[in-house]
């Protein structure tokens, strides 16, 4: 998906010559000579990214905004000059980048490809991010935003503390200084610096060029930021740190005002991929697991037996599954209250997690049933193991609070897949003979466990 670009550019000519060197690579590209054309089309085509003449732009900076707000994505601005200051204005303003005309070609390839990059995961996060919030599934994150750290590396330690000194004022980040060597070897990510400012000679074989590679590969720092400060007039060198994993790129001589910005923009866009990425495991997370009593829910259940089933008939070992009830849950309910319910429901998950191997599957399949799962075990053993938990669970106290004790009682449905089936048992027929069985149980008294008399 090489993606949609808008150029926006009062003189044909250099529509012309940019759509050229675009459709090359596959863009596809829109046009527009103005900025009121150009802010039409990003309304009704939202477009992948913006790249603006900066004599548009320059009359009134505020353009920039509007355009953002039009659609958001990236929007680079093609400057005339080289005015470090200008470039700092333009980013303080919300351009993703500006590049100097004549942009060279590798350089502006790499930086479009760089930014689409990011423009992709971060819709797809974004997707993602939605829909755990569609499932009522993410938390908000909370306020509390740790500081952040940016380590410079340089080709000498003196440049590296010159650089850092000179940002002291322009951000808030906490700003070390570290050799390449020192940030290979680092192996916690939440310990890691947030963004490694790296200076980049002009030499393909540079070795900061490819310890920007080496730092995207490694799993404890892989996820932070990187911005590479090239020399003057090293377009291509540029090009590769982008085309290595650099997020961004400031070109010497070092301007800490816009390096601040830089490293401002890029921090923000870590914060919130780190975020997302927590959110989306901490929805995956809640989709299998029941709030009440932490233990795996239903939808686990049926997937991990899927396994276990599996597994059994490749290695020709039985399983045992049992559904457990609590006995007249109803009534704990009744007389003492929807609270001590959930306290005796929190108790009893508990209890099994403490009394079942770590290979065994516990689950809530809803309300006050459980289920069950031993692998490797035949008959007579799940029988000890499922009337052992039944006399445990009789034995327990409930403390619901200083005056109220409880004691309750299961019911056990219990049901086994031997190892000379040949075919692979399905899952929900096993649940449903330890159901019939947990049925017997019911009627036969309760407080008992009840094998399925089809299986074995
Ligand atoms: P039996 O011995 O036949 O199983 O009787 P029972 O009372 O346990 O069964 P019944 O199905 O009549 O009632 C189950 C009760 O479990 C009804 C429901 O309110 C309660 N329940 C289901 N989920 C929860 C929960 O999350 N918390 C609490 N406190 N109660 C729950
Ligand atoms: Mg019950
Ligand atoms: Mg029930």
């Amino acid at each position: 998906m090489p993606g949609r670009i808008l150029i926006i550019d009062p003189i044909a000519t250099n529509r012309i010559l940019l759509k050229v060197r675009l459709g090359a690579s596959n863009y596809r590209v829109l046009q527009a000579s103005s900025l009121k054309e150009g802010l039409s089309l990003t309304h009704s085509t939202a477009p992948d990214l913006i790249v603006i003449d900066d004599t548009l732009i320059a009359p009134d900076i505020t353009a920039l905004a509007a355009l953002n707000e039009a659609h958001p994505c990236p929007v680079v601005v093609l400057t005339p000059g080289e005015e470090p200051n200008a470039r700092a204005r333009l980013l303080a303003a919300g351009a993703a980048d500006c590049l100097q005309k004549p942009v060279n070609d590798a350089l502006l390839l790499a930086r479009l490809r760089s930014l689409m990059r990011f423009e992709t995961t971060r819709r797809e996060t974004g997707l993602r991010d939605d829909t755990s919030r569609a499932l009522g599934l993410a938390e908000d994150g909370v306020g509390f935003a740790p500081q952040s750290q940016v380590a410079v590396i340089a080709a000498t330690p003196s440049l590296a503390k010159d650089w850092s000194q000179q940002l002291r004022g322009e951000t808030s980040a906490q700003i070390t200084v570290l050799s390449i060597d020192a940030a290979l070897e680092l192996t916690d990510a939440d310990t890691a610096p947030d963004l490694f400012l790296m200076a980049v000679a002009e030499e393909a074989t540079s070795l900061h060029l490819q310890a920007i590679t080496e730092l995207r590969s490694r799993a404890a720092t892989r996820s932070a930021a990187i911005i590479a400060i090239t020399p003057e007039d090293a377009p291509v060198t540029a090009a590769m740190a982008l085309d290595l994993g650099a997020d961004d790129i400031a070109v010497c001589p070092f301007n800490p005002a816009e390096v601040g910005l830089r490293i401002t923009t890029q921090l923000r866009h870590k914060h919130r991929a780190d975020q997302l990425r927590a959110t989306v495991q901490h929805g995956l997370q809640a989709a299998v697991t029941d709030p009440l009593t932490g233990l795996f829910n239903r939808r686990y259940a049926l997937a991990h037996l899927k396994q276990i089933a599996q597994r059994a008939a490749d290695e020709g070992t039985p399983y045992a599954v049992m559904i457990l009830d609590i006995d007249r849950f109803k009534l704990v309910n009744d007389s003492h209250g929807h609270a001590a319910g959930d306290c005796v429901l929190r108790a009893l998950s508990a209890c099994l997690c403490d009394n079942l191997r770590s290979i065994d599957m516990v689950a809530r399949l809803g309300g006050e049933e459980f289920v069950i799962a031993l692998p490797g075990t035949g008959e007579t053993e799940a029988r000890i193991v499922a009337e052992r938990l039944r006399k445990l669970i009789s034995d327990m106290p409930v403390v619901i609070d200083a005056k109220t004790t409880l004691t309750i009682s299961v019911s056990i449905g219990l049901t086994i897949a031997p190892a000379e089936t040949p075919e692979i048992c399905d899952p929900t027929d096993l649940l449903k003979q330890a159901d019939s069985a947990l049925y017997g149980a019911k009627g036969n008294g309760r407080n008992q466990v009840i094998m399925n008399p089809n299986a074995a």
